[in-house]
């Protein structure tokens, strides 16, 4: 994933950011960094459930083979 310099100003307002911050203490914008995080979280969050969804169809099949 490309590394963005850190970003300053808020994109709405144009006031400065705290260091790393998440969100403009101003306007309450989320900034360029935490947009990524929060997509990086989505995805995460849908190969989780994926995974899961695998294993319970997993589980569901062998059961349902290893019936008498
Ligand atoms: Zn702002």
């Amino acid at each position: 994933m490309a590394t963005a310099t850190e970003q300053t100003h808020c994109d709405r307002c144009q006031a400065p950011l705290a260091h790393q911050a998440a969100y403009c203490e101003k306007c309450g914008e989320r900034t360029r960094r935490a947009r990524r995080l929060v997509r990086l979280a989505i995805r995460v969050e849908i190969l989780f459930v994926v995974v899961v969804a695998i294993l319970v169809l997993g589980f569901a099949y062998v059961y349902y083979v290893q019936q008498p």
